[in-house]
């Protein structure tokens, strides 16, 4: 087995290296996968809602001990991971309720009994990314065990450690053995596996376009299932008629939460022209106030980006000042620190148009509703996105336009357990989350039983 080094972004140590999988492991942990399946899917619906129940008690028991991991392996601030370790607990108390509520229909006919089931697929596979690591995963995981699968998990590998340690805290409050399993891995090595893998009947991937892309191919191959959540260049739409104020005040949130590693991240403001002027004005003193800096002090708000690499990717879109409207502070090293960064391009500029998924967002003057509504749907994505209007009848008629899976007005919430999640075009493919999450990890199945009329 080969081994990966674990760094911890904010100060550049070495937290731990961990071991990774190879192809022939994957084989057989997805093996053992579909042994602990066929127990699991007999138990009685009361017996896997109780084990789900337990699970989410010990994670709530761990929620510290989550979120300080998370803060070392990933930089995130402290307050963030806890609510990311409170995420997971609340996911598997919500997915706890389904597998008692996962009933088919009695369906009408002539000559018999039909009756629909919806039976779990087997073994799934979950291939995370790094920016929301602990949280991604419970989207995942909760809702496949709740509807009867196994799963296999393979974290990014920049970041497994809070993935590595759910996989125990499930055993520890008694999952059966190889019911969940988290395999740190190469993407290119377990993550394919899982695609080409024949026992691994779904493949749930979240990360970027390209490697989504691949994946869907690939599960082609064997008509296997895939959910997709993929990348993202959403648009925050300031209209002249909305509480200028407060939109401002909102719009570093919006982008810079985590800092700017957030698939949801309202990474292109677009402002009616008329207020534009005024809107950069109250937006300068809004991104001064971000706090950058040690994850592990309660007062920070923005931490480091994940890693050297994905650094360099970042600052490859501000080589310069050229764009480059205002910016806000950030540590000096060690660490993979980036300021909070306004840019002013053009339309079609690089900046405005790519996913950068860091600290930088861009602003740009619209001229009426029919424009905004155009330019915030000239991208190949279409995940997320904001409306700051006080007239209901254009927030509406926007939201119907906006061609984005998750929208919200005069707010920048994404995300919530209870409501469905994911994206419109080349941001992805069916959706997690909310009520039906684990309907789409069962295939339906029906059943006639022939009764005899009556004589
Ligand atoms: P990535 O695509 O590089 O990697 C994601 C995961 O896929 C990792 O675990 C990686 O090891 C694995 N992987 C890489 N190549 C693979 C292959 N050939 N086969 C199978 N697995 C493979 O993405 P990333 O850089 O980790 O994450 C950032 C991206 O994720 C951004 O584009 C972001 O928008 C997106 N994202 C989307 C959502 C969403 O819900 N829509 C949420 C978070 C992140």
């Amino acid at each position: 087995m080969s081994s990966y080094t674990v760094i911890n972004p904010a100060t550049e140590e070495v937290v731990t290296d961990v071991e990774l999988f190879d192809v022939a492991g994957t084989d057989d942990a997805i093996a053992r996968a579909a042994d602990a399946q066929k127990a699991w899917a007999r138990r009685a619906p009361a017996e896997r809602a109780q084990a789900l129940r337990d699970f989410a008690a010990a994670v709530d028991a761990n929620v510290e001990a989550l979120a300080r991991l998370e803060t070392v392996n990933s930089g995130h601030p402290i307050g963030q991971a806890r609510w990311e370790a409170g995420h997971v607990r609340d996911v598997l108390t919500y997915y706890s309720a389904a597998p008692e509520r996962l009933f088919g229909k009695q369906i009408p006919v002539a000559g018999g009994l039909d009756v629909t089931f919806h039976e779990p697929l087997g073994v799934v596979g979950v291939i995370t990314p790094w920016n929301f690591p602990m949280t991604i995963a419970a989207w995942g995981f909760a809702p496949a065990l709740a509807a009867g699968n196994a799963v296999v998990l393979k974290p990014a590998e920049w970041t497994p450690l809070t993935s590595m340690r759910l996989a125990e805290i499930g055993r520890e409050a008694g999952l059966p053995d190889g019911l969940f399993q988290v395999l740190p891995g190469h993407g290119s090595v377990v993550g394919d596996r899982f695609v080409t893998n024949q026992t691994v009947r779904k493949v749930v991937f979240t990360g970027s376009t390209a490697v989504g892309k691949k994946i869907m191919a690939g599960s082609a191959e064997q008509v296997k299932r895939v959910t997709l959540e993929l990348g993202g260049k959403s648009a925050n739409i300031v209209f002249a008629d909305s509480d200028l104020e407060k939109a401002a005040a909102s719009a570093p949130a919006g982008v810079f939460d985590n800092a700017g590693q957030d698939c949801c991240a309202r990474s292109r403001i677009l402002v009616e022209r008329s207020v534009y002027d005024r809107f950069m004005e109250l937006l300068e003193p809004a991104v001064n106030k971000v706090v950058v800096g040690d994850p592990n002090d309660e007062a920070t708000e923005m931490g480091p980006l994940v890693s050297a690499k994905h650094h360099a990717s970042v600052s490859s879109y501000v080589p310069d000042d050229s764009q480059v409207a205002f910016r806000g502070s950030a540590p000096q090293g060690p660490g993979y620190w980036f300021p909070p960064t306004v840019l002013t391009p053009g339309r079609t500029d690089r900046t405005a148009t790519e996913e950068i998924f860091g600290p930088v967002v861009t602003v740009l003057p619209f001229d009426d509703e029919a424009d905004a509504v155009s330019l915030a749907n000239a991208t190949e994505y279409g995940l997320s996105g904001s409306i700051w209007t006080r007239d209901v009848g254009r927030a509406l008629r926007v939201s119907r336009g906006v061609e984005a899976g998750n929208l919200s007005v005069n707010s920048h919430s994404s995300v919530r357990y209870s409501t469905p999640f994911g994206g419109f075009k080349q941001s992805g493919l069916g959706r997690e989350l909310g009520p039906d999450a684990p309907l789409s990890f069962t295939d339906t199945k029906n059943v006639f039983i022939a009764v005899e009329e009556l004589s």
